[in-house]
């Protein structure tokens, strides 16, 4: 079989750390997981993991029990004590197979548990299982329920990647607050339902308006910033004018439950560029708002550049 046959869609980036003092075993789960795509960390001693755990966080570990030094069961305590570590999945690979040694690994946060000898195939299986369903949750938890734009969790999770990376390679990035015009008067005028549907479809209006690499995230209400990598101001003007420009044109439809709608709406967006702007994430939304602040008070339906440093 070829590498490319056995790669494992799950696998993409994710990172393995396998903890076994015995070399050979450590060798063949390491050799089995890469063959699957697996970006593997191999750790001979439990306390050169402890080491590597302070600069790496990995997706889940493969975990023996009887090591030098440090037992299985005293390592995964300590995992699970550290703030940044103790949500990454634990799966003990043993040779103690007493029923009393599994309810322990368990019962101290092991996500699994699998007696030697092993079968390769079902401890990749397992390992599947819980990074699957980490993922389906990583997925729910960064979404905005309603409109599926992502949220401001994630938001704040990659503006801070986005601004190292702006250190990094010097590549400018924009963000492009936005806020609907008088929306309180949708939901007034014609109750949540439309004004739900409305948010929803200026949502999907966003994402195709936008590349892949974009963010469309909903801030709260109806308040929503767009994270635009590798975008200068000017860049990041144009294509919030376009919007602005779009939205005098379009009308939302709504008509369900014998209510029949039609909306028009228009935008105001505020602009701040990373690094034209400043390079501190807090300091650049700020700066964002007050553009729609200005925006807004010159009369809405109007885009504006961050002024200043
Ligand atoms: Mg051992």
């Amino acid at each position: 079989m070829n590498r490319m046959s056995v790669c494992s869609f799950i696998a993409r980036d994710k990172k393995i750390m396998i903890i076994e003092d015995n070399c050979i075993t450590l060798n063949q789960l390491r050799d089995f997981l890469d063959e699957y795509g697996y970006r593997t960390i191999p750790c001979k001693h439990p306390l050169e993991a402890m080491d590597l755990l302070n600069e790496i966080t990995p997706d889940l570990i493969v975990l023996d029990i009887i090591m030098p030094d440090v037992d299985g069961y005293e390592f995964c305590k300590w995992v699970r004590s550290q703030t940044r570590l103790k949500m990454i999945p634990i799966v003990f690979l043993t040779a103690k197979t007493r029923l009393e040694d599994k309810l322990e690994g368990l019962g101290i946060g092991g996500d699994d548990y699998i007696t030697k000898p092993f079968s390769m195939e079902e401890l990749l299986a397992r390992i599947e299982v819980i990074l699957k369903r980490l993922e389906s949750f990583h997925e729910i938890s960064m979404r905005d329920e309603l409109t599926h734009a992502f949220n401001r969790r994630y938001f704040n999770e990659r503006l801070g990647e986005e601004v190292h990376r702006v250190k990094r390679t010097g590549r400018p990035f924009s963000a492009v607050l936005i806020d609907i015009d008088y929306f309180k008067r949708i939901n007034d005028n014609y109750g949540h339902y439309v004004g739900d549907s409305v948010l929803i479809q200026f949502v999907k209006l966003l994402q195709s308006s936008l590349r892949k690499s974009d963010l469309v995230v909903r801030l709260g209400g109806e308040e929503f910033i767009l994270l635009l990598s590798d975008t200068s101001s000017g860049k990041a003007y144009l294509l919030a004018e376009r919007l602005r420009q779009t939205l005098d044109e379009v009308t939302f439809t709504y008509n369900e439950n014998g209510v029949c709608a039609e909306i028009r709406m228009t935008i105001s967006a505020g602009i701040a560029c990373c690094p034209e702007h400043g390079e501190d994430a807090e300091a650049l939304l700020a700066l964002a708002d007050k553009a729609l602040y200005s925006a807004k008070s010159s009369g809405r339906n109007a885009v504006k550049i961050a002024i200043g440093k």
